[in-house]
């Protein structure tokens, strides 16, 4: 069975006294426990180091929320993957849709960071999801095919571990509008086939899948119990300790 990956993007949110708290907080929920996933908080650039220290010894992973695209040199206000990992960074997430809509972020750029980053040795969380209109016109399935395969057959060193999917309906982000369980496990089935035909069926059926999109304690246990889910990327409810632990305590239940 897939290990879950129950990973919190805490966004523009919290500098480093208030990660620094919050990751305390999470890491002393965690601690002790024998977890059957893994459990990762992608702060803000400036807060890496606090949330570093804070979780140092326990069984909570650091994540960061972007990268450069270059690994060094004359690029003002970038950071390099190769930074990320001295900095104690274990994933990054490429392609949120709020990079996608806000900073135009486009498959060829999504594609050279996570290259980079996956030859400086980081993981890649890579986020995808069709729009409301999309969906309402009936094309999700089309918009997500296009979605992996502009990026995933362009990838050098790709494999089950070093890489993550993220499923997140657009019109689900930060709305209060979840995915059923039936909806997300619907397309999380259909990008592991697609997945299937661009990476090889072995390495897809490996692969984690994550559902993103107001995710919450009450219907984590529901989405991460459906067959292709394996955790979820958690934006507004990962900011409370009790909210996004109750998320990882629905994962584990999801394993029972
Ligand atoms: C996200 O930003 O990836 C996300 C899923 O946000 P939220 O949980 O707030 O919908």
């Amino acid at each position: 069975m897939r290990r879950y990956l129950v990973a919190g993007n805490w966004k523009m949110n919290l500098g480093p006294a208030a990660g620094r708290s919050l990751a305390a907080a999470v890491a002393g929920s965690l601690k002790g426990r024998k977890l059957r996933g893994d459990v990762l908080v992608c702060p803000p650039f400036v807060t890496i180091p606090a949330v570093a220290a804070a979780a140092d010894g326990n069984p909570l992973l650091l994540g960061a929320q972007n990268c450069g695209d270059q690994d060094g040199g004359a690029f003002t206000g970038e950071i390099a993957p190769s930074m990320l990992k001295e900095a104690g960074v274990s994933y990054v997430i490429i392609g949120h849709s709020e990079r996608r809509q806000y900073q135009r972020e486009d498959d060829d750029l999504l594609v050279r960071k996570i290259n980079l980053l996956h030859a400086a040795g980081l993981k890649a969380i890579f986020c995808y999801g069709e729009l409301l209109a999309e969906r309402k016109a009936g094309r999700e399935r089309e918009v997500v095919r296009a979605q992996l395969e502009g990026v995933l057959p362009r990838l050098q060193y790709a494999d089950p571990y070093n890489t993550v999917l993220a499923y997140e309906p657009v019109w689900a982000i930060g709305t209060g509008e979840t995915a059923t369980p039936e909806q997300a496990q619907q397309m999380h089935a259909w990008s592991r086939e697609v997945a299937g035909r661009l990476l090889g069926e072995q390495p897809a059926a490996s692969l984690r899948i994550l559902y993103g999109g107001s995710c919450k304690a009450s219907n984590a246990l529901d989405l991460f119990s459906r067959p292709d889910v394996d955790g979820g990327l958690i934006g507004g409810a990962s900011l409370k300790v009790e909210d996004f632990v109750g998320i990882v305590d629905g994962a584990e239940a999801s394993r029972d």
